[in-house]
């Protein structure tokens, strides 16, 4: 049978090909050898679990604080001391084309306040180059957001045109920017979860809307960057978190009753009402669980009707909903009224935020 090569021209004229020599060593033992500490293994699978166990990868590392520091899309957006930065396993460290000693980078990153910033860390084995924005405003550009804030949103109906006024009046006076996006992503979560003042954004975008204003505002101690903080924190039935944020009035009541529910306390109501204690708009349900822990038991026993029904509406989310059982459990607990207590409890024995007063409470009932 003819060989369909044979047609084809060779290219070189059917000179011969010189095939190099492989040099071969017949009957050699196959060995695979640790390229650390000379050890030999007999299998490559061996060799991979020797490294793993004896010679473990050390990868530099950025921390500030304990914090590990994003590769990628890291924005330090407050100062941080040169104490707080830290650089584990780097051997040699590189801050925009510059060696630097580690003390030198832990004072230069303290110091750096705006753009873009390369770090390379180096170890033996591994290099990491994170890609950090520096944006961290001034006291003036901070007062500029509160500024405007005071001056289009406090006192005034929350509406979409309004925040999208206060980001221009603010963004033209070089207002801080994550201070700015924190504010009014906040503001944007209470339109959406509420459903009201023109907002385009569906119900279920509150909690993007929220987690984002969370997000932005994660290293800023204003006194308004911590009560959305702590809101945030609220609506999401992280009480203790939103406890150790809460400035004072309803906000700092609602989040120590709750709190205390959550770790099987009954809490007794004030004594006398207290007022709301801040200006920033919140949603509806956030601000009437509030006002409900602040009000006097007589008054909470009267207006427990209402607040239930809320529970009820459609769009009450399930963190708002077991919020207002675990309020209404309490209230007819401090009341007396132990079976009606008793019936919310039950609501509350699958909760794994209330579950333990709620079973407490059914098993007091029950030994009566
Ligand atoms: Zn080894």
């Amino acid at each position: 049978m003819a060989k369909i090569t044979d047609a084809v021209d060779p290219g070189n004229a059917g000179g011969s090909v010189l095939i190099p020599e492989i040099p071969t060593e017949p009957n050699r033992p196959v060995n695979f050898r640790c390229n650390k500490c000379g050890k030999v293994f007999t299998d490559r699978e061996a060799r991979r679990q020797h490294v793993f166990d004896q010679h473990p990868f050390k990868r530099p590392q950025l921390l500030i604080g304990s914090r590990m520091v994003k590769e990628r899309g890291e924005v330090i957006a407050s100062p941080f001391p040169p104490a707080d930065w830290v650089m584990q396993q780097a051997e040699r460290i590189v801050i925009d084309q510059q060696d630097v000693s580690s003390r030198q980078a832990c004072r230069r990153l303290s110091q750096l306040t705006s753009g873009f910033h390369e770090v390379t860390l180096t170890s033996a084995d591994y290099s990491v180059t994170y890609h950090i924005e520096f944006d961290i405003p001034t006291e003036a550009q901070l007062a500029k957001v509160e500024r405007a804030f005071n001056t289009l949103i406090v006192n005034q109906p929350l509406e979409s045109d309004r925040i999208a006024q206060f980001i221009t009046v603010a963004k033209q006076e070089d207002g801080a920017r994550y201070y700015l996006e924190g504010v009014s992503d906040f503001l944007y979560g209470v339109l959406a979860k509420d459903q009201r003042g023109g907002t385009s954004l569906g119900h279920d975008d509150y909690s993007a809307k929220y987690h984002a204003a969370r997000e932005a505002l994660r290293f800023l101690n204003r006194p308004l960057a911590n009560l959305i903080k702590a809101l945030v924190n609220f609506n999401d039935n992280a009480f203790n978190e939103a406890e150790a944020l809460a400035p004072g009035g309803q906000v700092a009541i609602a989040c120590r009753v709750l709190n205390g529910l959550r770790s099987g306390k009954h809490c007794p109501a004030p004594e006398t009402r207290v007022a709301s204690g801040h200006n920033l708009p919140v949603d509806t349900l956030t601000a009437e669980t509030m006002r409900f822990c602040s009000l006097p038991l007589a008054e909470q026993q009267e207006q427990l009707p209402q607040l239930v029904h809320l529970a009820s509406k459609r769009l009450t989310t399930d963190y708002d909903r077991v919020k207002i059982q675990a309020l209404a459990m309490n209230t007819c607990w401090e009341a007396g009224d132990q079976e009606l207590a008793a019936g919310w409890a039950k609501k509350l024995r699958h909760s794994p935020i209330f579950e333990a007063l709620a079973t407490r409470i059914i098993e007091d009932v029950e030994n009566e």
